[in-house]
């Protein structure tokens, strides 16, 4: 499933060169996204970078200032919330506290005037596809906050919208149900075949669930990708700083050979990393390299390209891999990472052992903004 790559997929929704205003304010700034249909699409920021605005302008509770939101080919400009093939669920749930579980997923098919037996099939088949058969006759107060989050979204299913749309849907729940819901999340999208457009600002939430991520600052798209691309191939610093962990080599080109090129840093070092288009000799640049890629050992790896020596600054233990911060003898702060399954026969590099560093040529990216 990768329409994006496919270059005759027919867009779902547009949104061209949108731009919303509050007064003089810019929330969104000449906006411009495509979505495909039945894609998992994860809009990413940080508090205030404008993502909801584009969610309820989606939903028809906003109007854009200019350009235009297209949704299977139709411009939404004027159309209500409710004539929207879209629906919307709020962090907040919005239950009726005073309906059982059932009568909440009734609700809006009831105002939509659907016969009765008709309703009860739809609740039956949202209830099972939640796996909440057995809390039909219960009220919310008398529900978990993950069964409250699973009534919320059956209810906003039950309708059957084309388009979900979710404003940070777990946010209420604590880590590890989180975790669990996010799995359930994507299930539920497989199995309903619906587009679902979910709001977060926590990029391992994105990344979990999404086909693809639009990383959004100050109402501006700043890369769309998958997650393993966002992560692998960031297009610039924010997006390599706000997606994951991240060491960043600040240097110039020093030399550019057939395959590689030489990188001069800031404080001297010398590194190698594979030629890209930004390389050009003498243009400034930033080397990124994940935490992973990097090599911790006690004595200089004989075959390393680029080997950086330093100190041990503190190691942790998580359990499924330890981290160590190695304080090169430059001043740099590196973080590097192994998986523990794969550890068992590395050096026991503890506190303030020398050690070494070292990564491959092609173990990172060049970044020029
Ligand atoms: P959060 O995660 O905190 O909800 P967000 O990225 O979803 O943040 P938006 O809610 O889209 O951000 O808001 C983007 C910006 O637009 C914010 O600075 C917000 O203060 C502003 N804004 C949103 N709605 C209005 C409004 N009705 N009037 C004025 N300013 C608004």
């Amino acid at each position: 499933f990768a329409p994006w790559n496919d270059p005759n997929a027919k867009p779902y929704i547009q949104f061209e060169n949108v731009t919303k205003k509050f007064g003089d304010f810019t929330a969104v700034n000449n906006l411009s996204l495509t979505i495909f249909e039945r894609e998992f699409f994860a809009l990413l920021g940080a508090s205030g970078c404008g993502k909801s605005t584009l969610l309820r302008m989606l939903a028809g509770f906003e109007e854009p200032t200019a350009g235009r939101i297209l949704l299977d080919g139709q411009d939404l400009r004027g159309i209500p919330p409710y004539r929207r093939p879209v629906n919307m669920m709020f962090q907040s749930y919005a239950l009726f506290p005073h309906m059982t579980v059932e009568k909440n997923i009734a609700f809006g098919l009831k105002q939509e005037g659907m016969p009765a037996p008709d309703i009860a099939k739809r609740v039956a088949e949202m209830l099972k596809l939640v796996k909440l058969e057995q809390f039909a006759k219960r009220k919310p107060h008398q529900l978990s906050g993950g069964q409250r989050q699973r009534v919320a979204l059956a209810r906003s299913v039950a309708k059957r919208p084309k388009v979900l749309l979710l404003d940070e849907p777990l946010g209420a729940l604590d880590k590890k149900l989180r975790e669990e819901t996010q799995f359930e999340l994507m299930d539920l999208q497989q199995n309903l075949g619906l587009t679902f457009v979910v709001v977060t600002h926590d990029q391992e939430e994105a990344m979990t669930m999404a086909d693809r991520i639009a990383i959004i600052d100050k109402g501006e798209v700043m890369q769309v990708a998958t997650p393993a691309e966002v992560y692998e191939a960031p297009s610039s610093r924010f997006v390599a700083h706000f997606v994951g962990n991240v060491n960043m080599f600040e240097g110039k080109v020093a030399e550019r050979a057939a395959n590689t090129t030489r990188i001069t840093g800031a404080t001297g070092a010398q590194i190698v990393v594979e030629n890209s288009n930004d390389t050009a000799a003498g243009s400034n640049i930033v080397f990124a390299i994940r935490p992973e890629k990097i090599k911790v050992t006690s004595k200089k790896p004989a075959d390393a390209v680029n080997a950086l020596e330093g100190e041990v600054y503190d190691v942790a233990y998580l359990g499924d891999m330890t981290v160590y911060h190695i304080r090169l003898d430059d001043g740099q702060i590196i973080r590097a990472s192994a998986l523990n399954a794969a550890r068992v026969t590395e050096d026991p590099l503890t506190w303030n052992d020398r050690a070494w560093v070292s990564f491959r040529p092609d173990a990172g990216v060049v970044l020029t903004r």
